[in-house]
């Protein structure tokens, strides 16, 4: 087990400061998803845990130790990617030892161990089967389970669950949630996906351009984003922004907050517009509502069906609920 640290960290390509001056630290112990919009820095912050691309300037440390001068293979950590990365030509046991191998393990203890991590994954009884005859969900676990077999202080995941279909995504955001409980050892996953993060996360990271815009348990991120960007990041449909109030300052709401009414309720903000559209999303009804004067749009999630387009209606919103952001979008 290990924490992880950056202190004030850098990181160019061709003198682009893709990462500038990070100061980060990754508890010991916990599931911590990095996620943020594709290209933001996420692989990059990834590589320089692991060593495969280290950092221009500042400094890494795993288990309160500075790791700049130690090569990849010495760091105890462990990486899975998207795209599995195990051997098609070997069998599941054999891509499992693999990893094992180049550690001077011997042979009784090397099948003692791939055998109790296979079943630790659920593949005890396709030790014998090629890659090619598996589930991709079989193949992610062959990568997850020859990652486990080095005993690794630190996982580092980087979109390990992105080629997987829906379903199996979902079962396998319980499976490493109870292998991570299972371990104890340090998750470092990355996603794009803001629902991931927020499923799985004991702590979010969540970067924009090389920069950490906040960091924080999901339900805080939720209902306390620290900016406009982190408000719109998470939630599906974003959090609605509304109109401009004095001094450039802003109020945002999320869909699921919003009341509608055929009155004027008692609530702290209250405008009248009409159903633009409406999807029946099974459990909720998501309308999209366009002010009267038609500046504005809002969407709100409802989990009753009671509306049709084109019908006037009241949104209102409880004070409680409105979140407020000055000139700066903060
Ligand atoms: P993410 O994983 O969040 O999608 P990356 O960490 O892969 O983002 O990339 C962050 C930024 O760094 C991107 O603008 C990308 O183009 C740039 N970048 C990453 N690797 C290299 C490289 N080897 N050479 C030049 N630019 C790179
Ligand atoms: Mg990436």
């Amino acid at each position: 087990m290990a924490s992880i640290e950056f202190v004030q960290v850098t990181k160019s390509f061709d003198k682009h400061d893709v990462i500038k001056n990070l100061d980060l630290t990754i508890e010991d112990g916990k599931f911590t998803v990095l996620v943020g919009p594709s290209g933001c820095g996420k692989t990059t912050l990834l590589r320089m845990i692991a060593g495969i691309d280290p950092q221009t300037s500042g400094s890494v440390l795993i288990g309160g130790k500075d790791v700049t001068r130690i090569p990849p293979g010495e760091r105890g950590v462990a990486m899975v990617f998207q795209n599995y990365a195990i051997y098609p030509t070997m069998s599941v046991r054999e891509n499992i030892e693999f990893g094992l191998k180049n550690n001077k393990v011997d042979k009784a203890e090397r099948t003692r161990l791939v055998e109790s991590i296979s079943e630790t994954v659920g593949l005890g009884g396709y030790l014998d089967r090629k890659p090619s005859t598996l589930s991709g969900g079989q193949r992610q676990r062959v990568a997850l389970a020859r990652a486990m077999v080095k005993k690794p202080s630190v996982f580092l995941m980087d979109e390990p669950l992105s080629n997987l279909d829906a379903k199996l995504r979902a079962q396998m955001r319980i499976e490493l949630i109870e292998l991570h409980k299972k371990l104890g050892t340090t998750f470092v996953f990355v996603t794009h996906d803001q629902v991931e993060a927020m499923s799985m996360a004991d702590t979010i990271v969540l970067m924009n351009q090389g920069r950490i815009q906040q960091e924080a348990a999901p339900e805080v991120i939720y209902r306390k984003p620290s900016n406009m960007f982190t408000a719109q990041f998470i939630g599906v449909p974003p959090m609605n922004v509304g109109d401009l109030m004095k001094d450039g300052a802003r109020f945002g709401f999320r869909p699921e907050h919003a009341i509608l009414s055929q009155e004027p309720g008692g609530l702290h903000y209250s405008v009248r517009g009409t159903i633009a559209t409406r999807e029946m999303l099974g459990s909720e009804t998501l309308y999209q509502v366009k002010t009267s004067g038609g500046q504005s749009s809002y969407m709100v999630k409802s989990v009753q069906d009671l509306f049709r387009v084109d019908q006037e209606v009241y949104l209102g919103v409880d004070a409680a609920k409105l979140i407020f952001f000055d000139a700066e979008g903060r």
